[in-house]
């Protein structure tokens, strides 16, 4: 039910993001924005890399609560992380929507788990993915 899909972390998130902003007046971070048509939700996510890892990130946008948590929760997590790390979490987080993590995955995600009642809500799984794919995007394009 809605109850579950809107956990307190989940509202927390979104009312109190972290991160918020961009690096725009740092020449060494990159950002991608990305968008949900089906929802109106955009992100444009900002990654600055120093020594192999992923020193600082900042986003922007809007649209529902479940992106903008998402986002914001996951800013939190892929700070500090290297870029190995930061690929294994996006894929930690598609399969917690996927079905049944393990509960390893579900410790890499900490706070991220609020997320997963989305997957019974498939129309709602981009809005969660959304900033997973900007970051996606961004390692690729970082050659990581
Ligand atoms: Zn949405």
């Amino acid at each position: 039910m809605l109850e579950d899909l809107y956990q307190q972390v989940i509202l927390d998130s979104s009312r109190n993001p972290r991160n918020r902003g961009d690096l725009a007046g740092n020449s060494s971070a990159a950002h991608e924005l990305v968008t949900n048509p089906l929802c109106g939700d955009t992100v444009d996510l900002w990654v600055e890399l120093s020594a192999g890892r992923i020193s600082e990130v900042k986003f922007s946008g809007s649209g529902c609560t479940i992106s903008q948590a998402s986002a914001s929760l996951m800013s939190d997590l892929v700070v500090g992380k290297t870029l190995a790390e930061a690929r294994g979490l996006i894929a930690d987080f598609q399969a917690l929507l996927a079905g049944a993590p393990d509960e390893d995955v579900k410790d890499r995600l900490g706070q991220m788990v609020a997320l997963e009642g989305v997957k019974k809500f498939p129309v709602r799984m981009r809005c969660a993915m959304l900033s997973f794919e900007a970051l996606n995007r961004l390692l690729k394009r970082l050659g990581a």
